[in-house]
């Protein structure tokens, strides 16, 4: 069939950060492009995700800050905190990149349909108007959205889609989960006034990262008043008449919060997307398999992003969004995105900041591995009087002296990994770190002093 009996090029199924990527760069590549989303244009990294959740961050962060004021000299009279204010600001922001992303894909004549999209046949896509399109690829990019386990009552618990929206911050709130979202809101709650409990199923937070970093942030999360309730399930939470909620874990006695918040992992939204209609594999956790070029098992259909569950993060669905489109669209030969080596951070408080192997994984798979760490005190914390201490380590490959792993928990410490990540990725090694002077005084110049 000629490619141009069909009403688009592309239609993409969720505007969300690997969907605008890929929409746009195919249209400039000279495809007629389509696009659909349910919801808001940007998906959750731009309404209800990354932006609005560092917006939060910053916000909390103030805490602290005017706390460690007066030993800078600052006498600030009366402070207090206003959270439908920041809600609202945040909000408002959040509605105008959502206007920004709608323009970007508009200037490049991608049309778009503010409604649900379901694959109905081969190269078909009916709209939730009834409306029927057809296109030469199709590409799925719905993200992911919060796994909610199965207990009584958890109809009564919020997400992080809610947590946005609350009325008032929670006296007390109980956090399920010990990954990325559990920690990021445990600070930011904690700043804002909360009562937090963070209840993880196992007995670790944050799994994926090295141990030390982890230790450290659970027991400068202890110091600030955070509470940890490990190897724990729920049996249920319950209503009050008063509106707080009543809960039952495991090997606990039943408490009260003023929220529950689920945070333990994210699932591919597939729901309803008319996949079986043209018989797309899915994998065990219901992603969408595809190749390293993001091409499911059908020909002419691409997944991207958090819906193929290959890393969970808004830069790798862009790349993939752009590499796509390139490689379907563009002049040039097809390319993998790849996928090795992506630095990631944890917008704790403090933050967290990583990329390449931890110490054990590097001595798993390399055996002869150095291992180089700086316990200090920032010197902002010595002035403020505060005893948080940052921990960098670094790992080194004893055979070739390459760095393979950066590991930090600080102040600032993703905005100083992001530079660290290109000399990892780059296989430099230690000496070029040794070789490299230090900025003085700054707590990256740790990176070039560590011996
Ligand atoms: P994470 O995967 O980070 O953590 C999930 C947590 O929930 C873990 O502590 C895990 O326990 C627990 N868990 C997993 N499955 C279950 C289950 N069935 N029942 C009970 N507990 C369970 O998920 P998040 O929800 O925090 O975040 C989702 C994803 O979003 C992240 O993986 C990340 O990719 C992305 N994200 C990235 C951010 C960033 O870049 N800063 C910020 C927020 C989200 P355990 O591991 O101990 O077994």
């Amino acid at each position: 069939m000629d490619d141009t009996a069909y009403d688009f090029d592309l239609f993409t199924i969720g505007i969300g950060s690997g969907g605008v990527r890929a929409s746009r760069v195919a249209a400039a590549h000279g495809a007629r492009v389509a696009a659909a989303e349910e919801y808001r244009v940007g998906g959750t990294c731009v309404i209800r995700g990354c932006v609005p959740k560092k917006m939060l961050v910053y916000g909390a962060h103030f805490a602290e800050d005017l706390e460690d004021a007066k030993q800078f000299g600052w006498d600030i009279e009366g402070k207090s905190f206003d959270w439908v204010r920041l809600r609202d600001i945040v909000q408002r922001d959040v509605t105008r990149l959502e206007g920004l992303y709608g323009e970007t894909l508009s200037n490049h004549n991608v049309t778009v349909f503010e409604e649900r999209a379901e694959i109905t046949g081969d190269h078909e896509i009916t709209l939730a108007s009834g409306k029927v399109i057809t296109a030469t690829y199709i590409l799925i990019a719905t993200g992911a959205k919060p796994h909610m386990p199965e207990f009584e009552g958890n109809e009564h618990c919020i997400t992080s889609n809610e947590a946005f929206h609350l009325e008032e911050v929670p006296k007390r709130v109980l956090i399920a989960g010990g990954g990325y979202i559990a920690n990021e809101f445990a600070g930011i709650f904690n700043e804002f006034g909360s009562k937090v409990t963070i209840a993880n199923r196992s007995d670790v937070i944050l799994r994926a990262y090295d141990p030390a970093l982890r230790d450290r942030l659970l027991q400068i999360s202890l110091t600030k008043g955070i509470e940890f309730c490990f190897n724990v399930e729920f049996e249920y939470v319950r209503k009050q008449e008063d509106g707080t909620l009543l809960v039952k874990m495991t090997n606990h006695e039943e408490r009260v919060y003023d929220q529950v918040m689920i945070a333990t992992g994210r699932v591919p939204n597939i729901d309803g997307l008319g996949l079986e209609n043209v018989g797309i594999e899915l994998g065990r956790k219901g992603e969408i398999k595809v190749d390293a070029y993001s091409k499911t098992n059908i020909d002419y259909i691409y997944a991207v992003g958090d819906v193929t569950d290959r890393v969970q993060l808004t830069p790798v669905a862009i790349r993939e969004g752009q590499a796509f489109a390139d490689s379907v669209f563009g002049p040039d030969k097809p390319y993998a995105v790849d996928h090795s080596c992506i630095p990631s951070a944890v917008f704790s408080h403090p933050p967290i900041a990583s990329v390449g192997m931890t110490e054990g994984e590097a001595r798993n798979s390399l055996g002869n591995v150095r291992v180089f760490q700086s316990d200090f005190r920032p010197m902002k914390n010595v002035v403020a009087g505060r005893s948080e201490r940052g921990l960098y380590k670094m790992i080194v490959d004893a055979a070739n002296d390459k760095i393979v792993g950066v590991h930090m928990i600080g102040p600032e410490s993703p905005e100083i990994m992001q530079a660290a990540a290109v000399a990892v990725k780059a296989g430099l090694t230690k000496a070029d770190f040794d070789a490299t002077t230090a900025i003085h005084p700054t707590m990256a110049e740790e990176l070039v002093l560590l011996r």
